[in-house]
């Protein structure tokens, strides 16, 4: 099994399911040898119950903004000229976000989905 934060193998003291993406990750379980976390383990006082999660899951943060683009970016991403990608947002042919300085964001595949690009 590989571990689906870092991607290297789990072995049977080191691992964990996580609860929300049902992916196995690293969690030494073993105080007495050495091993790395690439999740946690607490307990949840409702259910008194073990719960298990990734990092993945609970800091999907890093990943994820690679994949936000504004439009120079986006422009760069599928070669169409930054005015076509904004007049496409305006007109609402293309999912974006506008910040509060009027700067348009963008999900890479919403972008490339947008330029034909698969
Ligand atoms: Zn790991
Ligand atoms: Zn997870």
């Amino acid at each position: 099994m590989l571990c689906i934060v870092c991607t290297e193998t789990v072995t049977s003291t080191t691992e964990a399911w996580c609860g929300a993406c049902g992916n196995v990750y690293h969690l030494n379980q073993r105080t007495d040898l050495p091993g790395k976390d690439c999740g946690e383990v607490w307990i949840n006082e409702d259910h008194m119950a073990l719960e298990f999660a990734c990092f993945r899951c609970l800091h999907p943060a890093p990943g994820a903004l690679d994949d936000v683009l504004d439009a120079a970016e986006a422009s760069i991403e599928t070669g169409l000229a930054v005015a076509e990608i904004e007049a496409a947002a305006i007109t609402g042919r293309l999912a974006h976000r506008r910040t509060a300085g009027g700067v348009y964001l963008f999900i890479r595949r919403d972008v490339r989905e947008f330029a034909g690009l698969q």
